[in-house]
């Protein structure tokens, strides 16, 4: 099969042959479609996520099931699936009471720590193949279902973590991002007033489009002063901050509201500091949200097969021109999801 292979960080992507995977007990392979192509792996790319190299990322995949290994249910040829992006164990009590991400015994994550998806095929333990749910045309629209495991799904359990209802103000730090546009689209979805802060108002017309009622140039600093001013003063019920810097996560907490919910994810995992006055005095709730669990998956594919929601996929470019694509990735220019187009 072909592959599009990295040997370390910071070198570009090399094509090269590689022997068909063949599936071993519990594992099945997938002959893939497409595969999504956002800033999480292009931090392994750029040498900012230690892996061991070479690796083959990606694990936003539209795909078919080629080949079941034995001792492996519920899984057959010709499945059409994508796949869930943490090696979990399935077997620790965070897997078993629904939360994977936390999973004591993780092996990692797909295109980290086993290689993923930027080739013809790939292996995975079969747990890790989510299969689509009925009324999604998987031919039509390969790109934007591959991503939802990721790009659409992350967003939507956020709205959960943070306790998102109807009414509410939200505003997305890092709202043109990748997933801070699909965060605009599902809290619009959750009837949320949404405020999008980015530093590229290049992005603001697609944040609108998105869901955004509002936006604010973080270019300029005074985000709290502006999602305040906004707000008439009372600040905002919930900041997801997909940047999460010092500065962006301080900024986030000074904007909460009364009972306001902050949610880091992303970022840089440096610290920051929060006002325990505000947190008692206000009732405000610091939270991460890390990933998602395969019911988020499976409910975000949901949302997709009823219309509900639809990801934004705006760059769809043949598996060869992955270093460009990485390219915009990496220069923060890419609006929604980039992907690239395997066997789709
Ligand atoms: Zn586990």
């Amino acid at each position: 099969m072909k592959a599009m292979v990295l040997k370390g960080p910071n070198l570009p992507f090399e094509r090269v042959e590689r022997p068909d995977p063949v599936a071993g007990p519990g594992e099945a392979v997938a002959r893939v479609f497409t595969c999504g192509a956002g800033l999480t792996i292009q931090h392994v790319k750029a040498g900012r996520r230690k892996v061991q190299f070479p690796r083959i990322i990606g694990h936003e995949i539209s795909g078919e099931i080629v080949e079941a290994g034995p001792g492996v249910t519920g899984l057959k040829v010709g499945d059409a699936v994508t796949t869930y992006f943490y090696l979990d164990c399935g077997h620790c009590r965070w897997c078993l009471t629904g939360f994977e991400p936390l999973c004591e015994n993780s092996g990692g994550q797909i295109g980290l720590e086993c290689d993923g998806a930027y080739a013809d095929y790939v292996k995975l333990p079969a747990r890790n193949f989510i299969k689509l749910p009925e009324g999604l045309d998987h031919k039509k629209h390969p790109a934007e279902i591959g991503v939802v495991t990721d790009a659409l799904a992350t967003p939507y359990k956020v709205l959960r973590r943070a306790r998102v209802r109807a009414g509410e103000t939200v505003a997305v730090i890092g709202a043109g991002g990748g997933l801070g546009i699909h965060q605009l689209m599902m809290a619009k979805w959750a009837r949320a007033r949404v405020i999008a802060v980015d530093t590229k108002p290049g992005k603001f017309d697609a944040c609108r489009k998105a869901g955004a009622d509002e936006v604010v140039d973080a270019s300029t600093g005074r985000v709290a002063e502006q999602l305040l001013e906004l707000t008439g003063g009372k600040g905002v019920d919930v900041v997801v901050d997909y940047v999460s810097a010092t500065a962006t996560l301080e900024a986030g907490c000074k904007a909460l509201a009364r009972r306001g919910r902050l949610v880091t994810l992303g970022g840089s995992g440096k610290p920051f500091q929060a006002s325990a006055a505000d947190m008692l005095n206000k009732e405000q709730d610091l939270l991460g949200s890390r990933y998602v669990t395969r019911s988020d998956v499976l409910e975000s594919l949901d949302l997709v097969a009823r219309g509900e929601v639809f990801p934004l996929v705006s760059v769809l470019r043949p598996l060869e021109e992955a270093e460009a694509v990485h390219e915009l990735v990496e220069r923060g220019e890419v609006i929604g999801r980039a992907a690239l187009r395997i066997n789709g």
